[in-house]
């Protein structure tokens, strides 16, 4: 298989227009769940790019369990992303949620996020796969390693091996943490594929008193980068505000894993 290690052994690196992902590289894709202002969007990306990181993440359409819960700001979002980006140099990673938004996404993003409940949604799969755009592939939150494995290899049996894995927790029957973040898949995944991989410990717990130890040790364990959720002001986010770090904690945090990704 294309995503295997008896395929290809040595570790994939992406070039997303200069920023390497993968091999002895270490980056960090930072921002709000979702885009809800310019104001909000602008002031993520300033304390992001600030702290170090290297790409700004933000969701235009969200895949909420509530229909009644906020939506996304839609292509006004990614109108948003774009101008964040022109404003700093970041990279943009957004999550793309049907086949029929994935020219426009392009359009604007630099990385197209494939969300955990669309993991196994295999017509996306082969739609990202054929725009040739580099992917985040987040795990399903039911998947298993075997059929995450499968799910990259419908896009790189599309022609496109700019695929980067993201663990972002699993259901168990553990209830404390909104997930249970598996950080042995980052050394399985590393043993047995090429591909980058990247920890979300933000939706791989919930709790963002937890989002920094956990962040230092996926650097610790072989990370190729960290997605972590950033909010000028958690308390109002329109989602996800619970494990949102705060400008602080996220510097905080770039200057703990600075210093570990140093030594490993
Ligand atoms: C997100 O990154 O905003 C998100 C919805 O994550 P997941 O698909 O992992 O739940
Ligand atoms: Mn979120």
């Amino acid at each position: 298989k294309l995503v295997s290690r008896e395929f290809k052994n040595e570790d994939t690196v992406i070039d997303i227009g200069g920023i390497l992902v993968g091999g002895a590289n270490l980056v960090v894709m930072a921002g709000p769940c979702a885009v809800e202002s310019k104001e909000q969007l602008l002031e993520s990306a300033k304390i992001v790019k600030a702290a170090g990181a290297q790409f700004l993440r933000g969701g235009a359409y969200k895949p909420r369990t509530s229909p009644y819960s906020f939506q996304g700001l839609e292509e006004k979002g990614l109108e948003l992303l774009a101008e964040a980006k022109a404003v700093t140099g970041l990279k943009i990673v957004t999550e793309v949620v049907d086949i029929q938004s994935v020219p426009t996404v392009s359009a604007y993003a630099d990385v197209l996020q494939i969300g955990a409940r669309n993991m196994q949604n295999f017509q996306l799969l082969k739609a990202v796969g054929k725009s040739g755009m580099p992917v985040l592939l987040k795990r399903g939150m039911a998947a298993t390693i075997n059929e995450w494995l499968h799910a990259a290899e419908y896009i790189m049996s599309e022609g496109n091996f700019n695929v980067m894995f993201c663990e972002r927790g699993i259901r168990t029957f553990e209830d404390y943490t909104r997930n249970t973040l598996d950080l042995s898949a980052v050394a399985v995944l590393k043993n047995l594929s090429h591909l980058p991989v990247i920890v979300d410990p933000s939706h791989g717990t919930g709790v963002w008193k937890l989002v920094r130890p956990m962040a230092k040790a996926a650097v610790a364990g072989g990370a190729d980068g960290l997605m972590i959720e950033v909010h000028p002001n958690p308390a109002e986010a329109l989602s996800d505000g619970n494990q949102s770090l705060t400008p602080d904690n996220f510097q905080a945090l770039m200057n703990e894993v600075g210093a570990i990704a140093a030594v490993v």
